[in-house]
């Protein structure tokens, strides 16, 4: 992403004489706002990477939890986006190239501190790169050192910043590496005259934004032409699951509303945050809403207008998929070896590292790979229930045989390890030892708040419910009859 520079022309500083304190202050957060429209990329990366093709498992004969049919392996390839991939596209700036002589002062304020800045560039090292930013051997030396624990030296980036400042007395007074849209590195001098360093966090501002939309084709294509993150589907679907399937019942002509929290940092759009309330008003589907309410602090889930959970005691969705691959099905026909080898289980497809989460609270029975589950993890849980979650690209660190976890905690990533021809998340459920249906037996009513939180929570629904109020979409859609039950069980 930055642009290609000959270092034979090499540019000049753009600022040689002195500044004034605000004009500094200024400068700095022009390029704190420019690194910050480089997360945005980012953002947008992650957001797609959720949604996307799936695929189903691979080979025929019957593991322990997996005995899937081959199925179609047609999405395209899709690959985790760059860590961070930031542009300083504010030019002309110092080279990147560490042959060149150390960069000159770009700004110098009235105290004559001179701030140097410069990239990683090309260097072939942290430290090649702090001695081409002009740094001596000594400071370099000790910079090393005191960032080992906090930065990961081989992930540094060309385009990642170096900055730091000189006193009049050719002192170094700080060094900050910049490798992170919302945090970076500092060096600080402690008392005994070491250098430490430590992450500092940008503060992020969070912005309460509503948007809205009719669907034309796709509840997707109308969330992603309100201008939301096309992560935000998946929140539709799984807080609506079991109360309206939207790849049958969207109808052109459905409206949505989304109370959602904007996170930005130095003033510019960073990512979505966490989404607040949505709604949907279909012509099949009804009218729904939900609100995410906090009953402890960090621990929020989804609840109806009356303060009722909205997923039971049981996720039956363990991760933000984009569809189900392949039912349960213990009749299922085998396409190629002509005969019934039953799919103990649901699969549901997602790229790789889409985090998947415990479906309920229990003791973990196993954790680790296993044949032709690949990185699989099995949690026992009240009840003669247990559940499976195959094929994961990582299991989540501290989550180990004898582990106590709860619903919703992360327990791992989606993958395709073991026998599975592309990502996906393989969700088995055994009750009593025996495969059971998760989609069928997990959708018992949610609990209703008790009476202290549910006073807030009717506090917090009452804002929600104002900013869903600010977006005005016209007519409601006219309500469809039900659907004709005559030629039920004809075939
Ligand atoms: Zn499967």
């Amino acid at each position: 992403m930055t642009e290609p520079r000959d270092p034979l022309s090499r540019p000049l500083p753009t600022v040689e004489m002195p500044l004034l304190r605000g004009q500094v202050r200024a400068a700095r957060a022009r390029r704190a706002a420019l690194l910050a429209t480089a997360g945005l990329g980012l953002a947008g990366g992650v957001v797609l990477a959720l949604v996307g093709g799936g695929e189903g498992d691979a080979g025929p004969e019957g593991p322990e939890l997996e005995s899937a049919a081959p199925e179609a392996a047609a999405a395209a390839p899709r690959e985790a986006p760059e860590m961070f991939v930031a542009t300083e596209p504010e030019a002309p700036e110092v080279p990147e190239v560490p042959e060149v002589p150390a960069p000159a002062p770009t700004i110098e304020d009235e105290s004559g501190a001179r701030r140097f800045e410069t990239t990683f560039g090309q260097a072939r090292g942290f430290r090649p790169a702090l001695l081409a930013a002009g740094l001596s051997d000594d400071e370099s030396a000790a910079l090393e050192v005191a960032l080992a624990e906090t930065l990961d030296f081989r992930r540094c980036r060309p385009e990642q910043r170096i900055v730091y400042e000189r006193a009049p007395d050719g002192r170094l007074l700080l060094f900050e590496y910049h490798d992170q849209p919302t945090s970076f590195v500092r060096a600080v001098w402690g008392d005994d005259g070491q250098l430490r360093a430590e992450r500092v966090e940008r503060e992020l501002e969070v912005r309460r934004i509503a948007r809205g939309g009719t669907v034309r084709t796709s509840l997707g294509d109308a969330i992603e032409a309100a201008g939301l993150g096309r992560g935000v589907v998946g929140v539709f679907i799984e807080v609506f699951d079991g109360k309206v399937n939207f790849s049958t019942q969207a109808r052109a002509g459905d409206r949505f509303r989304v109370v959602v929290d904007e996170e930005r940092l130095e003033g510019r759009f960073l990512r979505w945050g966490q989404v607040r309330a949505i709604e949907y008003v279909g012509a099949r589907a009804g009218r729904l809403r939900a609100f995410y309410f906090e009953e402890r602090p960090g621990r929020g889930d989804w609840f109806d207008e009356d303060g009722r959970q909205l997923r039971g005691s049981w996720l039956r969705i363990p991760c933000r998929y984009d569809r189900i691959s392949s039912p349960y099905n213990p009749r299922r026909m085998h396409p190629i070896l002509r005969r019934i080898v039953p799919h103990n289980g649901v699969d549901f497809a997602a790229s790789t590292g889409t985090p998947v989460w415990a479906a309920a609270d229990g003791v973990v029975s196993w954790a680790g790979p296993k044949g032709p589950n690949g990185n699989l993890v099995s949690i026992r849980h009240e009840g003669g229930w247990e559940s499976h979650y195959a094929h994961l690209h990582r299991i989540q660190r501290g989550i180990r045989r004898g582990v106590r976890v709860e619903q919703r905690q992360l327990i791992g990533s989606v993958g395709s390890t073991g026998r599975s021809t592309g990502p996906h998340l393989h969700f088995g459920l055994k009750h009593n030892g025996r495969f059971t249906d998760p989609m069928a037996v997990l959708n018992g009513p949610g609990r209703l708040l008790p009476p202290g939180p549910r006073g807030r929570f009717r506090r917090e629904r009452r804002r929600l419910e104002a900013a869903l109020a600010e977006v005005s979409l016209g007519a409601a859609p006219t309500p469809e009859p039900d659907e004709p039950q005559a030629d039920e069980g004809l075939d």
